[in-house]
């Protein structure tokens, strides 16, 4: 059964957005240590995204993926990230099973 997954960031409280286009996208406190991480890892795939002009493609979870995801209750997971090309400028992230939005949307 599919649940919406909320959470709160577990260095500045910050919250997930649900059923954002982009999909895992949290509200950071400016100073957040994991906001910055999470600032270069999407860098790091416009860059792939360029670079390889691929519109999907997967790469290892970063530990910083992990740790938001432990905060949404997500623990035990294949930890492989898929990224998708949704638009121009929106990479959407996605785990293998992972339903975060509690509408049936995972990733096979
Ligand atoms: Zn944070």
């Amino acid at each position: 059964m599919s649940a919406l997954r909320t959470g709160v960031c577990p260095s500045c409280d910050g919250e997930r957005m649900v059923r954002h286009p982009a999909g895992f996208v949290w509200l950071h406190a400016m100073r957040c240590p994991l906001l910055a991480a999470e600032d270069a890892t999407k860098a790091a795939d416009h860059e792939r995204m360029q670079r390889r002009a691929r519109t999907s493609w997967a790469r290892p979870a970063t530990a910083t993926e992990l740790a938001l995801l432990a905060a949404c209750g997500v623990t035990g997971i294949d930890p492989t990230t898929t990224v998708t090309q949704v638009t121009q400028s929106v990479l959407r992230r996605s785990w293998h099973g992972v339903d975060l939005d509690g509408d049936g949307a995972v990733t096979s």
